[in-house]
């Protein structure tokens, strides 16, 4: 079956090689037709750079946005800082330090907690009726 010129450019216009934006020697009837159509060959290599241009140089919207989304209520926060009297923002960094104090003694009881059972565990009486592997 031979390709003709109108089937070939609407193959060109198709979405599928829109998407994937290759040069149509993908497929047999397509390259068959290419290399024997000069017309159709030099609509080809436009439409490929064409697509590559729109591919390469146009960045995709939806990163954008979940990018912005996640930046904005960020750079407001800071926004809305920023616009606070000196007062009210000190007394914001005061409760942001003593939240990580707070923090930090919470994990440091948990380390020394650790630390100290690991220690106490050789003192602890073993269950001799207990499978000794298990105790280990
Ligand atoms: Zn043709």
């Amino acid at each position: 079956m031979k390709t003709t010129c109108g089937q070939f450019q609407e193959t060109l216009l198709s979405d599928d090689f829109r998407e994937k934006s290759l040069p149509l020697s993908e497929t047999e009837a397509a390259s068959a037709h290419l290399a024997a159509c000069e017309d159709c060959a030099r609509e080809e290599r436009e439409m490929v750079a064409l697509l590559d241009v729109l591919h390469t140089r146009l960045p995709r919207h939806e990163p954008r946005l979940d990018l912005w989304a996640e930046f904005a209520p960020q750079m407001a926060a800071v926004r809305a800082e920023e616009k606070l009297p000196v007062w009210a923002r000190l007394r914001l960094r005061a409760a942001r330090f003593w939240g990580n104090v707070a923090l930090g003694a919470i994990l440091f009881t948990q380390a020394v907690a650790l630390n100290t059972a690991s220690r106490l565990q050789k003192y602890l009486l073993v269950d001799p009726f207990l499978d000794p592997e298990e105790n280990t």
